[in-house]
């Protein structure tokens, strides 16, 4: 057996999924919406299923999906991307892992940025990488500059980045993203840019990605995922681009992790991304409406938030609101006495995790944040 697995706990994800499923507690802590989710695209697969082909598809995706995400990038985010850089896979993490194992050669040295998203590093590791981790200023998320220069050695081969960030549903500022690409470009190194929540930013901003800054486009592999665009976290497709020497290498390491993904999500996603331009505003403006609803009621009964621009989540921040807990007692604890289920963010540090700060999910109905709210109110 391999010790990294042996040795390794569930995902926070799953544990506190089983956690309220077995206590009959609302689950704010896993990110998946009670809604919206996209109606047209489900009848689109149904559809698929029953009237095209259910067979495999070919290795890199089906051609209208490739096409339909590259016409996506071209006009929310500017990228030129051809249908030959876009390598379909089974969802954001399967593309983690390809490029992790496609591009790290055992010894390489990984940048990634605490806080992290869970699988970052386990894949890191497991691919042979030696991950160097990067503190983000833990007062304004960005990155500090002399932190960054100073991981970055001459076995460094990649970064690992994600933005907008999981948990704390910041968004990259254009500095932080400038001076990362100017250490790619310096260092010669690749930047795997995890970007599964570019189309849930809010308050009027748009997501740009680093794949747009200067001398990025032939070395960043860009990451997104349908479950995240459309609402349907369960279904797992997503996809990696990259300029094609790299997305040639990529594929190689997703045809025997995967090989394919069904047919019929590619076909329904396909249309989606070529007609639901206006639903997807739409669901991105219910998100921000529940964000402010949760926020708001947060602060109603004395809990402080740090500011969410993007994603599902918002974070509390418990010693700004005077709760003399760490956030996973606090989890513990609310799970019993509130009836809600969060995650603390220590589970999204490798090393010196802060202790005050924990995420809720409030990509659920009114009733169901209110619902927790009111047993959050009466547990504090
Ligand atoms: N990366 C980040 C930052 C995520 O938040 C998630 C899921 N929430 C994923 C990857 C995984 O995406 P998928 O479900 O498409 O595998
Ligand atoms: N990414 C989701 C989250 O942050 C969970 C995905 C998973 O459960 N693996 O909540």
């Amino acid at each position: 057996m391999n010790p990294l697995y042996r040795d390794m706990p569930t995902t926070i994800f799953e544990a506190m999924s089983m956690r309220a499923r077995e206590t009959g507690a609302i689950n704010l802590g896993q990110g998946f919406p009670d809604g919206p989710i996209n109606a047209a695209v489900i009848a689109a697969a149904c559809d698929a299923m029953h009237q095209r082909s259910n067979q495999y598809p070919p290795m890199i995706g089906l051609p209208e999906l490739r096409d339909a995400v590259a016409g996506w990038y071209a006009r929310h985010q500017a990228l030129d991307l051809a249908a030959d850089e876009v390598v379909v896979t089974s969802g954001a993490t399967e593309a983690i892992a390809a490029a992790l194992l496609a591009l790290i050669v055992p010894g390489d040295e990984v940048l990634l940025f605490q806080p992290l998203y869970d699988a970052y590093l386990p894949l890191v590791q497991r691919a042979g990488g030696i991950a160097r981790i990067v503190d983000l200023d833990r007062t304004s998320w960005r990155i500090d500059p002399a932190g960054l220069t100073a991981a970055i050695g001459p076995r460094t081969r990649l970064i690992v980045f994600n933005d907008p960030m999981n948990p704390l549903g910041t968004c990259a500022h254009p500095d932080d993203q400038a001076l990362l690409a100017q250490a790619c470009v310096e260092h010669d190194l690749i930047a795997i840019c995890d970007e599964v929540w570019e189309a849930l930013v809010y308050d009027g901003a748009e997501h740009r990605s680093l794949m747009q800054q200067p001398g990025m486009r032939e070395r960043t592999v860009k990451i997104g995922s349908a479950g995240k665009i459309f609402g349907l976290t369960g279904w797992k497709l997503g996809w990696m681009c990259a300029t094609p020497p790299i997305a040639r290498v990529l594929a190689k390491a997703h045809q025997f992790l995967t090989f394919t993904s069904p047919p019929h999500l590619q076909w329904a996603v396909a249309e989606g991304l070529n007609s639901q331009d206006a639903w997807i505003a739409t669901a991105r403006a219910e998100h921000q409406a529940s964000r402010d609803f949760f926020c708001a009621g947060l602060h109603a009964i004395g809990l402080a938030t740090i500011p969410s621009a993007a994603t599902y989540f918002v974070t509390v921040d418990l010693a700004a609101s005077q709760v003399p807990m760490d956030d996973v007692a606090f989890c513990e604890a609310i799970i019993g006495s509130a009836g809600v289920a969060a995650i603390p963010i220590s589970a999204f540090y490798a090393e010196n995790a802060p202790s005050h700060l924990v995420r809720f999910c409030f990509a659920k109905h009114r009733a169901t944040l209110q619902a927790a709210l009111d047993g959050l109110a009466r547990a504090l």
